[in-house]
């Protein structure tokens, strides 16, 4: 088990695929874009299809999800996918994306066992888009979430996040949009990741305000209340259910608590939070010959040293070193 020293165990496994990306979210990038990790440092399909197996079968891992970057760049995701779907016990197997490519690749996904999938949508505005995506991509993605429904990778799931000044009027046009595809939506407060250093809790959209501007036309009830259990997102019934939104106050109403995620970097480190200052190599002990037992012992180390809470709060605050997009959202 992956278990740290406040006794929360970690079931949920993030891997970052790549670090690199087609979009510049302005929450995430710099519009010119980053240094990417050179091709040596990332880790093989077969490196990452080793420490899954590790995760997986000797720590109890139970969800894999791949992420990046934007990890339908990565050429062997269809591979990897498979490699992780024939893993016993087999993991829930999810993906979040930006759903550029999606439309081709959601059908062969789907085959090789991909359970479910999150696109990243944070605008139906095709300028809006542009502005904070710094791409005119907004059609591709839309074209990849139909694909994913169509490919049955349902429920699709769609995360936005709201910037003030840019998309915040558009909470409720995004809602109604996806009730009308029965995609569902999940709202997620801006956090301090961005390799720009960019972010100010005076700037960021609150769990609050979401909710509120939500309340003003639709009928919210909690979804299972007293349920959230280590699931980030707040759920609410919509006008009484069956539909829901969530809304990720990952700043303002923090789960850290019953945090049970552990996440993998392209470059083969792990890292017990995505606010963690401290990384433990894995590819490098794997390329110096480690066994699979020295490997899953430094992993369990890793996750024991697992701090208590983000401490965003906290006057000490830093910021990591890493990005969201190098991280792995
Ligand atoms: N490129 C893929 C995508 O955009 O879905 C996967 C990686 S992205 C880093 C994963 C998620 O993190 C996205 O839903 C994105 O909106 C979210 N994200 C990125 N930077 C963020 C930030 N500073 N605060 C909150 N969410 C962020
Ligand atoms: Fe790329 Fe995802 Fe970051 Fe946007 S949030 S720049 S799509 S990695």
């Amino acid at each position: 088990m992956l278990q740290d020293s406040f006794g929360r165990v970690a079931t949920d496994l993030r891997v970052s695929l790549t670090d690199r990306c087609n979009l510049r979210c302005t929450y995430c990038m710099p519009p010119e874009g980053l240094e990417w990790l050179p091709k040596p440092e990332l880790l093989t399909a077969a490196e990452i299809a080793r420490l899954v197996a590790i995760g997986v079968e000797r720590l109890g891992i139970t969800e894999v999800r791949y992420t990046g970057g934007e990890p339908l760049l990565r050429r062997e995701l269809t591979e990897i996918v498979t490699r992780t779907a024939a893993l016993r016990p087999r993991p829930q197997i999810s993906l979040t994306t930006n759903g550029i490519g999606l439309a081709r690749l959601a059908g062969p996904l789907k085959d090789a066992g991909l359970d479910r999938v999150n696109v990243s949508l944070d605008t139906l505005d095709a300028g809006v888009f542009v502005r904070l995506a710094h791409r005119d991509r907004l059609p591709d993605v839309l074209a990849g979430l139909e694909g994913a429904a169509a490919a049955g990778l349902l429920p699709v799931k769609i995360n936005a996040v709201l910037m003030r000044g840019v998309n915040e009027h558009e909470a409720v046009p995004l809602l109604s949009w996806c009730l009308e595809r029965d995609y569902e939506l999940r709202f997620i407060e801006q956090m301090p990741l961005d390799a720009q250093h960019g972010w100010s809790r005076a700037d960021m959209v609150t769990a609050d305000e979401i909710l509120g501007m939500l309340s003003r036309e639709f009928d919210l009830t909690p979804a299972d209340p007293g349920e959230r259990g280590s699931a980030p997102a707040e759920l609410f019934l919509i006008d009484g259910g069956p539909a829901r939104v969530g809304v990720i106050g990952s700043v303002t109403r923090p789960f850290c608590g019953a945090c049970d995620r552990v996440r993998l970097t392209a470059d083969g480190q792990v890292r017990n939070c995505l606010f963690a200052t401290e990384e433990s190599d894995l590819r490098g002990a794997m390329r110096a010959g480690a066994t699979d037992d020295e490997l899953a012992e430094r992993w369990r180390v890793a996750v024991r040293r697992k701090r208590a809470g983000h401490g965003i709060d906290d006057p000490s605050f830093l910021q990591p070193a890493r990005p969201m997009s190098a991280i792995g959202g």
